[in-house]
């Protein structure tokens, strides 16, 4: 069959990889000159990469793995230390690191050492927590009508260990705070966190995502014959009488036909392409519950490093909710010799949450993080700043609110020659590179129950 994707971030990749694998004729179109979407990462006049956003890899991303090793890149990314690192003011830090035993003692023994927690948060967490750490899929549905706030309070889990920890962790997730998410995607990540050890280790690549990842994926698909066209936004539809697609028309008036179409768009663009004929479905008008969450990614450039941590960082009361210094984490991008960054430290900062920092200017969003990169990192303040970036995405990855998840479409469309992929279509993860990756398995599989081929 000939198979036209649109959108080549991980999902687009991941269903192109799949069906290139199957012997189908792929084609791949990318309305920006880059690819990779969400992953994306470009250069600047130095050489410098610039990243959409900085990107973590978890153990528990399965398939997003198998896809890194079929491709050639297994050894692109590196684990680092299994613990959860918070930045304090005046260059402190705490942390909570997993005691090296099974789980659920590796999670209890290191909570219970954990050092920004009293002794009754620690307590009132291991009660007030139990039911997720038990809990099962249907359990984890049933309360998706809650915040996460709601849920803690409920739990009687104490209000100091919403605020120290569980705040970080829900506005790393989905850059919201605990008492906008769901409950649901909160408590799932606690039962990963507490019985799978693996599960939550971090690694980074060892370039950055775009060369360490996308490109190989890149690379992979053009070698088995799939073609990949960049400057090729998708536009609209044209229908068949019986609705199903005839064919896709770009931006520049050209028309594509193939058996089957697949959008690999983000929820708030494929939402405005879809033919009023189809929104007799609630399939496509449920994709109108969908907001993005607004996120920015900062990246510091400074004649000298400000810090020594080789992980992911935490903090709280800051701008940044996520961050890393990755001219230390990502040892193959930043070092002597690649790009500018002369042996000092780059910081990648995710800013969330960042409705309020949107339609500021960059300058008075970089003073900001200034003045807080200041406050969590005291050698900073004799650094000199070099160069900095902004990267901001108003529409990043749809905000996990309650009673959102119900409306996730599955990949299969009530269209029978029209597909979904995406972060934000049904699989068992959060919007996430595996969440992507997933659907990009799945979507190949349902065109292959529907269509057999
Ligand atoms: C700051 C930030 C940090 C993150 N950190 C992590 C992390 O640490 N770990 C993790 O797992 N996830 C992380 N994520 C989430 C992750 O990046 C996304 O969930 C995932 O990359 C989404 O992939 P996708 O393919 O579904 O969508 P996208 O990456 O959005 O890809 C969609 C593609 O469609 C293209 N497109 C749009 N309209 C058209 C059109 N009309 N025609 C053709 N193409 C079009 C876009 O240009 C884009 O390339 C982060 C996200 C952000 C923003």
């Amino acid at each position: 069959m000939k198979i036209a994707i649109f959108g080549a971030g991980v999902a687009g990749l991941s269903a192109a990889i799949e069906l290139v694998d199957r012997g189908h004729t792929v084609e791949l179109y990318e309305k920006r000159k880059v690819l990779g979407g969400k992953v994306s990462v470009w250069k600047d006049s130095d050489g410098d990469s610039i990243e959409s956003g900085l990107h973590i890899v978890f153990g528990g991303y399965d398939q997003l793995q198998q896809y890194l090793k079929k491709v050639g890149a297994e050894d692109n990314y590196l684990w680092k230390e299994h613990s959860l690192i918070y930045a304090e003011p005046d260059g402190k830090q705490s942390f909570f690191k997993k005691a090296n035993l099974p789980s659920p003692w590796a999670e209890v023994v290191g909570g219970m050492q954990a050092d920004f927690l009293t002794m009754w948060d620690k307590l009132s967490l291991i009660k007030g927590l139990y039911p997720a750490l038990a809990g099962n899929e249907e359990y984890f549905r049933s309360q998706d009508h809650m915040t996460y706030s709601e849920w803690h309070r409920l739990r009687g889990a104490s209000e100091h260990s919403l605020e120290k920890l569980w705040r970080a962790i829900a506005l790393a997730m989905n850059f919201i705070e605990p008492n906008v998410i769901s409950a649901r995607p909160m408590i799932t990540i606690f039962k990963y966190f507490g019985t799978d050890y693996a599960a939550t280790k971090f690694a980074f690549f060892r370039k950055n995502p775009g060369d360490s990842m996308i490109e190989p994926m890149r690379q992979y698909i053009q070698s088995k014959g799939g073609k990949i066209f960049i400057d090729a936004k998708l536009n609209r539809f044209e229908l068949n009488s019986d609705e199903t697609v005839n064919c896709a028309v770009l931006q520049d008036g050209h028309k594509i036909e193939a058996d089957a179409y697949i959008s690999a768009l983000p929820v708030h663009n494929i939402k405005n392409i879809v033919p009023n004929e189809w929104l007799d479905h609630s399939y496509f008008r449920n994709l109108h519950e969908f907001i993005g969450s607004p996120v920015a990614n900062c990246q510091l450039w400074f004649d000298r490093k400000i810090t020594a941590t080789d992980n992911l960082m935490f903090s709280q009361g800051t701008t940044f909710a996520t961050f890393a210094d990755v001219s230390i984490t990502c040892p193959d991008d930043f070092q002597k010799g690649m790009g500018s960054a002369s042996g000092g430290s780059v910081m990648s900062l995710v800013l969330a949450p960042a409705h309020q920092l949107m339609d500021l200017p960059n300058e008075v969003i970089t003073k900001l993080v200034m003045k807080d990169i200041h406050d969590r990192f005291p050698l900073s303040r004799d650094a000199k700043l070099l160069k900095s970036t902004m990267v901001k995405i108003p529409q990043s990855v749809y905000k996990a609110v309650p009673d959102v998840d119900k409306f996730r479409p599955d990949q299969i469309s009530p269209v029978k020659n029209f597909f979904l992929a995406g972060d934000y279509t049904y699989q068992r993860y959060l919007a996430s590179m595996e969440g992507a990756a997933l659907s990009g398995r799945q979507v190949a599989e349902k065109i292959h129950s529907r269509l057999g081929a």
